[in-house]
């Protein structure tokens, strides 16, 4: 549907989630061959629902290596690498714990913490055993899970501005629920609103400005439970069990590629905004906004949007070094 600016708008509900395509040019095909594509990568990443590629791994743990697509190795590979970062809050192998807590499911509630404690040990990344020149995957312990849901949508949005960039499309937006990739730059730039936690679907602290690049947000408020007054989210500490408990409601990363952000998102959640921002500073591609308890809004840098405060309830409080 074409609005006045000339954007088309396509939507369609896949991942879980309500995915948004905006083009210049009446095009239902181009728009049909991108959900498929987002499809058939969802096929073989998911954790929920057969046949999946993952799934077919984690069946074997502690049996057998399984052979899978390139994709999927791939993704795996680079998800293990993450993991095995020094202090990295991001694990791979995290599954058993999403499994057990069920968070935003339901029947969700904190498990005792013996569960925990026992769950943790077949969390260990270093037992996620790959084969680079057989392209297989073992789980070296029974019981052992990978969950992929943290870095799906980031590989598969970059996929999707790879398929776009082919068929020659210079400008378009794909949304994929919190992961948003931008071709080109429109009216000096696509506008991308900055979600304000715990308040309505629609509701914004701020917009970025941003061409040719992908913006990915990981928030606490996407999914919790409350219970005895403490809210418990679905990124949890693979160091604890427990979901990471800090100052952030939410974590941005402006990048190139998709993957990254949402990597880098999850890893920024565990060291909080005075370490995140250190450890950004190695990293002049990748940029993040944190969203504090305390209503500030922090930049690590600025060099690749401009942001626009909307909500005065927020301040910004810029960390640049
Ligand atoms: P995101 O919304 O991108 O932050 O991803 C959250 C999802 O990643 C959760 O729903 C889990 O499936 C998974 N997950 C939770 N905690 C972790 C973690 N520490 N490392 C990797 N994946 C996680
Ligand atoms: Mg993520």
């Amino acid at each position: 549907m074409a609005s006045a600016d000339g954007v088309y708008n396509y939507s369609a509900v896949l991942m879980g989630s309500p995915i948004q395509l905006r083009l210049f040019e009446h095009n239902e095909a181009l728009a049909g061959a991108v959900f498929r594509l987002i499809k058939q990568y969802e096929n073989r990443f998911t954790v929920n629902r057969e046949p999946s590629e993952v799934m077919a791994v984690n069946r074997a743990a502690g049996q057998h290596p399984v052979a899978v697509s390139p994709p999927v190795y791939q993704l795996i590979r680079c998800a293990k690498a993450a993991s095995l970062l020094p202090g990295s809050a991001f694990n791979l192998a995290i599954g058993p714990l999403v499994k057990r807590w069920k968070i935003g499911f339901h029947g969700d509630a904190v498990p005792p913490a013996d569960e925990i404690r026992q769950l943790l040990t077949l969390t260990r990344p270093e037992r996620v055993i790959l084969d680079d020149a057989a392209s297989t995957v073992f789980l070296a312990d029974a019981g052992m899970e990978i969950d992929l849901g943290a870095i799906a949508k980031g590989y598969i949005a970059d996929r999707v501005r790879d398929y776009l960039r082919r068929e020659g499309v210079t400008a378009g937006l794909i949304n994929l629920g919190g992961n948003v990739h931008t071709l080109g730059a429109p009216d000096g730039g696509w506008t991308v609103g900055l979600k304000k936690p715990f308040a309505g679907r629609d509701a914004l602290i701020g917009t970025l400005t941003v061409a040719d690049k992908s913006v990915v947000t990981s928030g606490i408020y996407e999914r919790y439970f409350e219970q005895d007054g403490h809210c418990y989210h679905h990124i949890l500490d693979p160091r604890s069990g427990y979901p990471l408990d800090n100052e952030l409601l939410s974590v941005t990363i402006i990048s190139r590629d998709s993957l990254d952000g949402d990597i880098w998102t999850t890893l920024l959640y565990g060291m909080g905004v005075t370490a995140g921002c250190a450890a950004l500073r190695q990293r002049e591609d990748i940029e993040a906004i944190f969203v504090t308890r305390h209503h500030e809004v922090i930049c690590s840098s600025r060099r690749q949007f401009q942001f626009t405060l909307l909500d005065d309830q927020y301040r910004i409080t810029d960390n640049i070094a």
